[in-house]
């Protein structure tokens, strides 16, 4: 019996959640759920949108599955799911975006992972608004003689050695056990010589470690984009800092499909957080109407994890099933968004638990 976490999310994340939990169940592995709640629901129920009993029941049971949830723009609380990551030091995210044969793309056997670090960068959340940052913008002045405009907000752009050399090394350890060909390291450090160049400097540090196992090269961030919508078959393992990773993992999802089916993990040393790459998508909320595909193969990786291999294959060939047929498929699977056959999210999570039997 495996004890797993499952924060259902909000928006379309109790829908999408649902599915994905009725789908793993479906396989036959014992999990005892303990649902817990975060974000605005958490925050009306008990006064703050991530309280300790969520980070405590994910360092005891060390698994958890989350469905999206909404992060106020601009004003309201920090987000959920970045505190999440920070708080239980799930330093890597991997995001695995593989082409499933029906699904809609203009390519063909893609199979990319996407390696994001997710503890630093600018997604720290060191930002001062502005007019607030005067001492701030006075003390940078000084230290690097440039100047700032007085009415800037400042943000700060962490990156250490520490963290890059777990990504990195994690990327390759990836690699290799995944029987990977290639890793690429992905940056701006023409232009942020200090912390891209830090980042480009460990990458190259680590893979040398490597060289006899596993390629390795690095690319500018802007030439990555126009590559990987040109030739993405060019690519295996891409490993990237934290907000590149974050537009990247996107720009990733869409050549294979879409975020409708593009899974995620996020992983520590001694937890892991499987979540989808998609949001909350809050005009779909309460429709039945989006894909559960996403939050289902979060679950497959979520499986592997826990070394419940075959369970894991099992449920990922239904998905293939389901998606490669496109009968029971909701709208972002069929050729036409407008389809009338579409089916809703549980409708779909039905047709793949079938396909299990
Ligand atoms: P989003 O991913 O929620 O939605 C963007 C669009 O993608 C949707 O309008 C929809 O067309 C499509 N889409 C998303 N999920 C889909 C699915 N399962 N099936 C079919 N189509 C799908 O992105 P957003 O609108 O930028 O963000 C909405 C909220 O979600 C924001 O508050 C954001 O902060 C939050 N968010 C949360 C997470 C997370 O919990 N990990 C991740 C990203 C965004």
């Amino acid at each position: 019996m495996h004890r797993v976490t499952i924060i259902p999310g909000d928006g379309i994340g109790r829908e999408v959640s649902l599915a994905a939990r009725r789908c793993i169940d479906a396989t036959g592995v014992k999990i005892e759920w303990e649902e817990q709640i975060a974000g605005q629901e958490a925050m009306d129920k008990y006064g703050e949108a991530l309280p300790k009993r969520v980070l405590d029941s994910i360092r005891k049971n060390k698994v958890a599955i989350k469905g999206p949830i909404t992060t106020p723009v601009g004003k309201g609380f920090r987000s959920v799911n970045v505190q999440m990551r920070m708080s239980l030091d799930l330093y890597a995210c991997l995001r695995p975006c593989k082409i499933y044969k029906g699904a809609k793309t203009r390519y063909e056997n893609l199979d990319l992972v996407v390696v994001r670090e997710n503890t630093e960068d600018l997604y720290r959340g060191i930002e001062f608004a502005a007019g607030q940052a005067r001492d701030v913008i006075k003390y940078i002045e000084k230290a690097s003689g440039a100047t700032i405009r007085k009415d800037s907000a400042i943000g700060i752009k962490p990156i250490s050695i520490e963290a890059s050399k777990r990504i990195v090394k994690f990327a390759f350890d990836y690699a290799v056990k995944n029987k990977r060909k290639k890793v690429t390291a992905v940056h701006k450090a023409n232009i942020m010589k200090e912390t891209d160049g830090l980042f480009l400097k460990v990458s190259r540090e680590v893979a040398e470690g490597y060289r006899c196992q596993v390629e390795f090269e690095d690319m500018i961030v802007d030439n990555m984009c126009m590559q990987l919508v040109q030739k993405p078959e060019l690519y295996d393992v891409l490993v990237l800092p934290n907000l590149y990773g974050d537009i990247i993992s996107d720009l990733c999802s869409g050549l294979v499909g879409g975020l409708g089916i593009t899974p995620g993990a996020n992983i520590g040393n001694d937890m892991a957080l499987f979540e989808a790459i998609h949001g909350s998508a809050p005009k779909y909320a309460g429709q039945n109407k989006v894909n559960p595909t996403a939050m289902i193969l979060s679950g497959v990786l979520m499986l592997r994890h826990i070394d419940e291999v075959k369970a894991a294959d099992r449920l990922e060939n239904a998905v293939s099933q389901v998606i490669a047929e496109g009968k029971d498929v909701t709208y972002d699977l069929k050729p036409d968004r407008n389809d009338p056959t579409a089916v809703g999210t549980s409708q779909m999570a039905d047709a793949i638990i079938e396909a299990m039997k």
